[in-house]
């Protein structure tokens, strides 16, 4: 017994020897040498092991192994943040990123990642210039704030907002609008890190403008804040402060307005039935401050926008943690081209890919669908595929009561599960991922680009020879 492992042993070929195999001669342009030799190490120790511990009893063949070691390397290649393939139909998929890009905004970025920039300097007077400038020279023009900046996320740019104005101040706010945003970000926290005191008024489902005047107290009150309830709606016995009384109230008590708005809709999206509150008619009310995302539904990337009336920006821009929650060039980059597609509206309800999945019409989603559908009948023979109308999110905790109008390609195999589709798809070199209706893989074409549909296809081809074998 012994001797035969012995015998096997002998049978494994060196290190030295492998690498010189031809199969490996691709990656070595592409990949460090120390990648390649520990792949190759890894995959020999194991066949080593397993021959001494008695749970293989055959080395195999040359082409088994490199198959293997090529497997190994590759593996290794594979970047931790990867392109995945949203087949899930929810189009602010937090979890998948949120927002993708227009082509101009992901030009912009290459641009300035490889290049030096002016970032901080003023090419036509030669000296040091500002950040802030450049996404606030175009926010000024399109949306007529005064002024504007950018920070990290809708987080930061809360969190800077009000240490900058109400540090030590109380700031008042409507129960109905202590909200949670997914996990981490909660009204009441923030308020406290950033060093303001919430004075919150009102009851969970009534807030009137005289609780606003009861909690005032001269000297002690710093603002009045308004939270969107991006993610939650509440019906029935209702009332709440709408914002152009919010700023009757801040004028008469002479407070800054603060207004978190969350997405920051720049297009009107009432034809789909999307009620959130879009940016312009939120300034025309004259509100001192509002606050918004850049990767919810104004398409752009991750990032907290600041504007309103100059004084306040002002202040922020001078505040310490404006140095802390600062972003990068290529989010500035990404920002103003984002906000540059807003110059004409209904092109950017196009180019915007966010704005461009909510707005596609359901019989173009259909036609869509039975495009894909036809594709997988067409290379498969061991799946049921048939298209169906279904119902889409926008997702990202905006728009929580709004289903759209979908199609997706239902998918059931003959042998393989719902879930083993899923897992195979998740599995492929881009992860499909999908969702589980009814017992059926639902591909929900809405946030699937055209172009993807080739590895759907040919992941579906795959499994299909699967199903054959068993
Ligand atoms: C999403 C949201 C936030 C947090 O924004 P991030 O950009 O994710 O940090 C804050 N307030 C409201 C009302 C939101 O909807």
């Amino acid at each position: 017994m012994m001797e035969d492992r012995r015998e096997l042993l002998r049978k494994i070929p060196k290190i030295d020897e492998v690498l010189q195999d031809e199969r490996l001669f691709f990656f070595t342009e592409s990949t460090p040498r120390a990648v390649i030799v520990d792949s190759v190490r890894e995959v020999i120790d194991e066949l080593r092991k397993d021959i001494l511990e008695g749970r293989r009893s055959q080395v195999g063949t040359k082409e088994t192994l490199m198959t293997e070691i090529v497997a190994r390397i590759t593996g290794k290649k594979k970047k931790s943040l990867r392109r995945v393939i949203n087949a899930t139909g929810v189009v602010l998929h937090t979890n998948l990123g949120r927002a993708n890009l227009s082509d101009k905004a992901c030009e912009s970025i290459m641009d300035v990642a490889r290049n030096y920039t002016n970032l901080e300097y003023d090419v036509k007077r030669g000296s040091r210039g500002s950040r802030h400038d450049h996404v606030e020279k175009i926010l000024t023009k399109i949306t007529g704030a005064e002024a504007a900046m950018v920070v990290n996320n809708n987080a930061a740019a809360t969190m800077l907002c009000l240490s900058a104005l109400a540090k030590d101040k109380e700031v008042i706010v409507s129960r109905g609008e202590l909200v949670e945003i997914g996990g981490s970000f909660r009204v009441p926290e923030i308020m406290e890190q950033s060093g303001a005191r919430l004075m919150d008024v009102g009851t969970t489902n009534k807030t009137k403008p005289s609780d606003y005047l009861n909690a005032y107290h001269e000297g002690e009150t710093g603002a009045l804040m308004k939270v969107h309830t991006s993610n939650y709606r509440i019906l029935g016995f209702t009332q709440e402060v709408e914002l152009p009384e919010m700023v009757e109230l801040g004028k008469k008590l002479n407070l800054p307005v603060i207004y978190d708005m969350g997405s920051g809709l720049m297009a009107d999206l009432t034809d789909c039935g999307v009620d959130e509150p879009t940016v312009l008619d939120a300034l025309k009310t004259g509100i001192d401050v509002i606050l918004f995302s850049g990767d919810k539904l104004l398409g752009g990337p991750q990032g907290g926008i600041i504007a309103g009336k100059k004084e306040y920006i002002d202040k922020m821009k001078a505040h310490p943690l404006a140095r802390a929650f600062r972003v990068d060039k290529m989010t500035l980059a990404a920002m103003e081209a984002t906000f540059f597609e807003y110059s004409d509206i209904r092109q950017a309800r196009k180019t915007i890919p966010v704005l461009n999945m909510i707005t596609t019409p359901a019989a173009e989603l259909k036609d869509k669908a039975e495009r894909l559908a036809g594709e997988i009948r067409r290379t498969t023979h061991n799946f049921t595929v048939e298209v169906e109308a279904c119902k889409d999110q926008v997702g990202g905790g905006s728009a929580p009561t709004v289903l759209l109008d979908g199609y997706a390609v239902a998918v059931q195999g003959r042998t393989l599960a719902p879930e083993k589709i899923e897992r195979l798809l998740r599995k492929e070199e881009i992860p499909i991922i999908i969702r589980i209706t009814h017992n059926q893989v639902y591909l929900d074409v809405r946030t699937i680009r055209e172009d993807e549909f080739e590895y759907i296809v040919a992941a579906f081809t795959a499994m299909d020879s699967r199903q054959v074998e068993g």
